[in-house]
């Protein structure tokens, strides 16, 4: 029954995920004006908006201008939903449940305007590092001082690697964005979470990479938004990390 009702929240905060993605690149209010059609400015009705089902029912149209609907928002309701949904069995109704849905909304609406605009706008990053802080005084389960050092590292690390490669290249490698990023993360999952989400980011970004120019999609030198990469491994470090890191200290370490 619980399950249910994440479930239902859950494509309700993916809707809102879809708005705070359309407008905050474009520097808009997320609360004014009422949702709208992007093609023919009609304002929607309740109706409209019910999450995935009103896609299905007008088959990806608009009701009033039949403009096509991009599949891409009820995919992110339904994968809002489905996070939710881990993140209950994960931690339980519990205040870590409600820390790592912040989290992982955040990570959401970061990964999808990085992989269309290629920025990790600061109105979400530099708030959220100082509500990863905040949350660490008041919650048991991450000592302020292991945030606050991962918030160092986490921003650290990048910066440096950002710096080596702009002086061995000359060519910006880093984005700031992804910097700010990787201080939050420091900043809400601690120091250990940081090594983790850097070395499987770095591991996952280099295959796509090696991958699309293998298809000619690319060349080595086509920027590629690392957002998404550190997005997909924080949500490995959530799920997996503790089974990994053991996995990993049983084979190598004992
Ligand atoms: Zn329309």
């Amino acid at each position: 029954m619980i399950g249910a009702i994440i479930l239902v929240l859950g494509l309700l905060l993916g809707s809102f995920l879809n708005v705070c993605i359309t407008r905050l690149p474009q520097k808009k209010s997320l609360w004014w004006p009422r949702s709208y059609c992007d093609s023919c400015h009609k304002t929607l009705s309740p109706i409209d908006l019910i999450p995935v089902l009103s896609f299905l029912i007008q088959k990806g149209h608009c009701r009033y201008c039949k403009t096509h609907i991009p599949v891409l928002y009820p995919i992110i309701e339904v994968l809002t939903a489905s996070l939710l949904f881990f993140l209950y069995l994960q931690f339980d109704f519990s205040l870590e449940f409600l820390v790592h849905v912040y989290l992982v909304c955040v990570l959401i609406v970061l990964s999808f305007i990085d992989l269309k605009h290629y920025i990790l706008p600061d109105v979400i990053t530099l708030p959220s590092i100082v509500v990863g802080l905040i949350i660490s005084i008041f919650t048991p389960h991450l000592a302020f001082r292991v945030s606050l050092l991962g918030l160092i590292f986490g921003g650290g690390i990048l910066y440096a690697m950002g710096w080596v490669y702009h002086t061995l290249t000359k060519r910006e490698g880093m984005g700031g964005g992804d910097i700010k990023l990787m201080a939050m993360l420091g900043a809400f999952l601690g120091v250990q979470a940081v090594f983790f989400i850097l070395f499987v980011s770095c591991f996952l970004g280099s295959v796509w990479g090696g991958v699309c120019v293998l298809f000619k999609k690319s060349t080595r030198l086509t920027p590629i938004p690392f957002g998404p990469f550190i997005a997909l491994a924080t949500l490995v470090y959530i799920f997996f990390g503790i089974a990994l890191i053991s996995w990993y200290q049983n084979i190598f370490i004992n």
